[in-house]
């Protein structure tokens, strides 16, 4: 039975991060690990609500009370079971997702802070691989039938691990010279240690999953090579092209960039620098991209830029502004706007923001401005209104608010466009919709009969708690679509949106 006064005794306590000196003097995780005794006292605060709004919160359908109670009393190892009933890869959303189960916690509703579910998740994700690490489960009967992952990515991941346990023989398809998605080159390290994910493709690898990496699929092999070889194919190829800003003059100068480069160049730097090899952060064709000793400008407001600011600390930037189109918002939910237990439009900072930089907010860029060598020097801002009229976002410039801040580098983390156009599509005779993603019909196929889709490229760019529940959720649909015996859960249909109140 939980303690139903455990929130009266204890206040909500995440455990300290590392100081702010020390972690950008290095690409360690912030957080370091929370230790038992907080980790009880602050699953003793969930209550065990008659109705636990958290389920809902959750893409996945976490039993979230449950295993706070299995925490509070320490029993590990049934903690470890529950969690993983649910979820593939605990220890990557126990770190890095933004926790709508947290905003729907029912002790929201009396004006009490929620309880660390997510800090409680990693703790518990983490103790599965201190006590004896992440054991396979290998299919006790091979079906003979077989899959094709396209993307390696949380997605594709979570589906390979499901199809396989379900006795499918998986082979994951990466472009990339590394597996994971943007799990291992998009997030970096200060989130995300990447021996988390080595770990799990440990398992998955002892599970039978079978892994081509370097292997462009639409290039490298094509879509008919593919059909011929395997029974089904899942698509999850994530939603990676960046959003740009070509109107905008100067666009072209030299020192403005995506901010996927520089992420990308940077994770490749931490890598390298983990397997003993000394390496410069470059574009893939050799251009250096580095916020050392510069003033960084960055757009955007969200995770990509947060994850850009931290980044350019720890490469010694001189100066950073991180600009956002919206005005700041709310340090609490304005409940007539968005009411518990919906995802509420509050201001959100990141451990990034603790480390320096300034945010501006509802401003919009005029201009790239150019030192006369054809590299940036400045980024020319204005003071703006956004309104929707009509359904559109109207964006008014302030006269007069007009102003330069010093820039040698830029880097555009305005949002993402989609998928990517690539010939695999073709290929396959699957299109973009008119936001850039694939569309699945209500078993996750495509258009085309026995090619499925999940993730970001379906969903269009979103979370990791949503991937690893796209990908369970394809996976369940390709098993029946097999004739697989049984069926395998779907915490997820392809309609299903976050809560909302409208
Ligand atoms: C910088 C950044 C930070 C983020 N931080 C967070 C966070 O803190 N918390 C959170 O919840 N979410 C975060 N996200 C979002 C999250 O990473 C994504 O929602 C998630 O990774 C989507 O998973 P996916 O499997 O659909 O696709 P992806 O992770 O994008 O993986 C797709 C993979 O498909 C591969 N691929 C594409 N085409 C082909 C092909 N033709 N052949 C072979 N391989 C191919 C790509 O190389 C890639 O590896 C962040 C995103 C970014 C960009
Ligand atoms: S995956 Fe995200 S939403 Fe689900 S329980 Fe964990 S932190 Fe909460």
């Amino acid at each position: 039975m939980p303690d139903p006064n455990g929130f009266l005794r204890y206040d909500r306590r995440l455990p300290a991060r590392r100081p702010v000196p020390v972690r950008i003097s290095d690409w360690r995780e912030v957080y370091p690990p929370a230790g038992e005794e907080l980790i009880r006292e602050q699953a003793t605060r969930c209550m065990d609500c008659g109705v636990p709004f958290c389920h809902d919160g959750c893409p996945l359908g976490n039993r979230i009370p449950d295993w706070n109670d299995l925490v509070r009393t320490g029993n590990w190892d049934a903690a470890v079971e529950s969690l993983h009933a649910t979820n593939n890869f605990p220890e990557f959303t126990g770190r890095l997702c933004p926790a709508p189960c947290e905003a729907a916690c029912v002790l929201g509703l009396g004006g009490q802070q929620p309880v660390t579910i997510k800090q409680v998740e990693v703790e518990i994700a983490d103790a599965a691989v201190a006590g004896g690490g992440l054991r396979p489960r290998p299919a006790p009967v091979p079906t003979g039938r077989s899959v094709a992952v396209v993307g390696s990515g949380p997605a594709g991941l979570a589906a390979a691990q499901q199809l396989a346990r379900a006795g499918h023989t998986v082979t994951v398809y990466e472009r990339d010279d590394a597996l994971g998605g943007l799990l291992r080159y998009g997030i970096p390290d200060f989130k995300l240690e990447k021996q988390h994910v080595d770990r799990r493709l440990a398992q998955l690898a002892a599970e039978g999953v079978r892994f081509r990496t370097g292997v462009n699929v639409g290039v490298d092999v094509t879509a008919d090579q593919l059909r011929a070889e395997h029974d089904a194919v899942l698509l999850a190829c994530g939603a990676l092209q960046g959003r740009d800003t070509p109107a905008t003059p100067g666009r072209a100068l030299r020192g403005v960039h995506q901010a996927m480069a520089h992420l990308v160049a940077a994770n490749r730097v931490v890598a390298a620098a983990g397997a003993g090899r000394p390496a410069l952060a470059t574009l893939p064709d050799g251009t250096p991209i580095d916020a050392a000793g510069k003033h960084v400008v960055i757009i955007g407001g969200g995770d990509t830029a947060a994850d850009c600011l931290g980044v350019a600390h720890r490469q010694g930037a001189a100066g950073v502004h991180q600009l956002d189109l919206y005005p700041e918002p709310p340090a609490e939910r304005d409940a007539a706007r968005d009411p518990w237990p919906t995802w509420p439009w509050v201001l959100r900072s990141y451990p990034a923001h603790e480390e320096g930089g300034e945010r501006v907010f509802a401003v919009a860029v005029q201009e790239f401005v150019d030192d006369g060598t054809g590299q940036v020097r400045a980024v020319r801002i204005a003071e703006v209104t956004v309104e929707k009229i009509d359904g559109r976002r109207v964006v008014t410039v302030l006269p007069g608010s007009e102003r330069e801040l010093p820039a040698d580098l830029v880097l555009l983390a305005i949002g993402f466009e989609g998928t990517e156009e690539q010939p695999l599509l073709a290929q396959l005779g699957v299109a973009r919709n008119g936001r850039g993603a694939i569309d699945a019909r209500p078993d996750w196929q495509t258009a085309t009969d026995g090619v499925f889709v999940a993730g970001d490229m379906h969903r269009g760019a979103s979370l990791i708690v949503w991937a690893i529940a796209e990908g369970r959720a394809a996976a369940a649909a390709i098993h029946g679509y097999l004739g697989g015996v049984g069926s395998l859960p779907a915490p997820v249909d392809p309609a299903r949106q976050p809560l909302a109140a409208r």
